[in-house]
């Protein structure tokens, strides 16, 4: 089912998954998200690996199994950094033959050796998709601290009004660590008049290392309180987990009660993060029990 009507009807709840690698990866990934299905997600998107990784093959063969053998509602990431639109069509074909309704249209990250092709942002993989699949829903990225690239937050929401007016049915957000970043994003859009409804993505965080990587590639600012819970965790893999699941949770308890439009969850292909979340949204109403 497009995402965008259900936006249109009620409040989402959403994961995100990456295709794990190995011999079977459609297989494991069935077995994911068979678990996280009994949370009963509105979609779960696939992400897309630029550049020929090992994965980047099977977004859209994930992303059919979840839609014809589960029953699920899948959102198949794609980007156009280096792609022609003969690559396009024939990734957008492979969906719609799967029965995939969803996808996330995006730039991806500069590589070195990789050239723009017959697209520079993801706004022309927006505008190209809604031409030639208007079948399909189409979502983008959105980043409450502005994209790394871009210097300032006020020239960020502008780039994100060309892909509103692209025609992006919905926005999902890079994870963020603090609720006041997303009210101030929300009044920026709606002083730029972007209409278009946004799902907050948050991750919880894992580790140290997995935070400062974060900050470092997507630019996301990093609390005092996270710095602090992840200090009371010390070295114990295990209670650095609990902190940063913990933290999540607080986030989109604070998050519904803010009338969001919809709530993703990174759950780093962790049954437990998507149960964890799950429950914290049926105890505060966001969810029904
Ligand atoms: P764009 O919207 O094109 O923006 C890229 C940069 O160009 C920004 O700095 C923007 O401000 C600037 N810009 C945009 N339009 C203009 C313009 N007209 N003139 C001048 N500058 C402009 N990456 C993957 O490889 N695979 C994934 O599956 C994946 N999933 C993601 C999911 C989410 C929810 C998010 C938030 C990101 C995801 N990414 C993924 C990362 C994404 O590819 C990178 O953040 C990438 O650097 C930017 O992609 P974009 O679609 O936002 O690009």
């Amino acid at each position: 089912m497009r995402i965008s009507e259900i936006l249109a009807k009620k409040q989402t709840f959403s994961f995100e998954i990456f295709p794990p690698k190995g011999d079977m990866p459609v297989q494991e990934a069935l077995e994911l998200c068979s678990k996280l299905a009994l949370n009963e997600p509105d979609f779960i998107s696939v992400t897309y690996s630029a550049g020929g990784s090992a994965n980047s093959d099977n977004t859209s063969a994930i992303a059919g199994v979840l839609a014809e053998d589960l029953n699920l509602n899948p959102m198949a990431h794609l980007t156009c950094l280096d792609a022609t639109k003969a690559d396009v069509d024939s990734y957008l074909d492979a969906l719609k033959q799967r029965g995939v309704d969803n996808v996330l249209a995006l730039r991806g990250d500069p590589m070195p050796g990789k050239q723009h092709k017959d697209f520079t942002y993801a706004s022309d993989l927006i505008s190209y998709i809604k031409s030639t699949s208007p079948e399909l829903a189409v979502g983008a990225a959105c980043y409450l601290e502005g994209h790394i690239e871009c210097e300032d937050f006020a020239t960020s929401i502008e780039h994100l009004k060309i892909k509103a007016d692209a025609g992006a049915d919905f926005f999902v957000s890079q994870l963020f660590f603090e609720n006041e970043l997303f009210l101030r994003f929300r009044e920026a859009c709606d002083r730029a008049r972007i209409k278009t409804p946004i799902c907050l993505g948050i991750m919880p965080f894992t580790s140290v290392k997995q935070i400062q990587r974060m900050a470092f590639t997507c630019g996301a600012s990093i609390p005092a309180t996270v710095i602090k819970r992840l200090a009371a965790a010390g070295d114990d893999p295990m209670a650095q987990r609990i902190a940063g699941v913990r933290y999540a949770c607080e986030q989109l308890r604070g998050l519904a009660a803010e009338g969001v439009d919809g709530l993703h969850v990174y759950v780093m292909n962790r049954p437990d993060v998507a149960n964890a979340t799950h429950d914290v949204l049926v105890d505060c109403g966001y969810l029904p029990a």
